[in-house]
């Protein structure tokens, strides 16, 4: 069912590197596309996020001397987990995945690609006070209600709807349109913050109607 013109569809980080055969996949991360493609046609603004690092990025174990993939580490703005390198700038890894089918999307917002900085989410970097501009772009066109979609619902899809809501946006999360790494419970973890936030959990079923 077409959706009123005061929501979005933001879809996070449907990337080659999150997705099977990428450096950071997400098992059946794959899986979930042809759902976000059918979604994106009940929307009239869609945002797309791609994650898109340098080389050097501080989030990469390989950058750190003795540390492995999915250690933490201490950063000056908090914890950081460290990953395998990942959707490099210009790489194939950073490349939307080719299934993704969302010919009216308007807006990409490319993310993590300050060198000392993570961002999980789509409006705030990790250090929690460089905006992407995202939110001034959705006030400015009228959007007071979002529906996220995508690759990890415990990282980045969880940051970005927490943030969404901490901006006034109503913040929806669309459960079976996003699949979940999943470490030590960071599942679980993440849908506490989210509902602690006000963040609702609907299916693409609600949509699709
Ligand atoms: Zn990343």
């Amino acid at each position: 069912m077409k959706q009123a013109n005061n929501c979005a569809l933001i879809v996070v980080d449907v990337q080659n590197g999150f997705t099977p055969g990428g450096n950071l996949a997400v098992a059946g991360a794959d899986q979930i596309i042809p759902c976000i493609n059918q979604l994106g046609t009940c929307f009239d603004t869609i945002v797309i996020t791609q994650d898109w690092h340098p080389h050097n990025h501080i989030s990469f174990a390989s950058n750190h001397l003795g540390k492995q993939p999915f250690d933490t580490i201490q950063l000056p703005y908090g914890p950081q987990v460290l990953w395998p390198s990942h959707c490099v700038q210009g790489t194939q890894d950073a490349e939307l995945h080719p299934a993704l089918d969302l010919p009216t999307a308007q807006l990409i917002i490319r993310k993590g690609f300050h060198r000392n900085i993570d961002s999980y989410s789509a409006f705030m970097e990790a250090d929690r006070h460089t905006s992407t501009g995202l939110a001034g772009y959705l006030k400015e066109r009228g959007i007071d209600t979002v529906y996220i979609v995508g690759i990890a619902t415990d990282f980045c899809v969880a940051w970005t709807a927490i943030d969404a809501s901490k901006a006034g946006l109503n913040s929806y999360v669309i459960i079976d349109a996003c699949k979940a790494i999943d470490m030590n419970g960071s599942l679980q973890h993440a849908w506490q913050e989210m509902l602690a936030s006000g963040v609702q959990r609907i299916s693409s079923r609600n949509i699709l109607v």
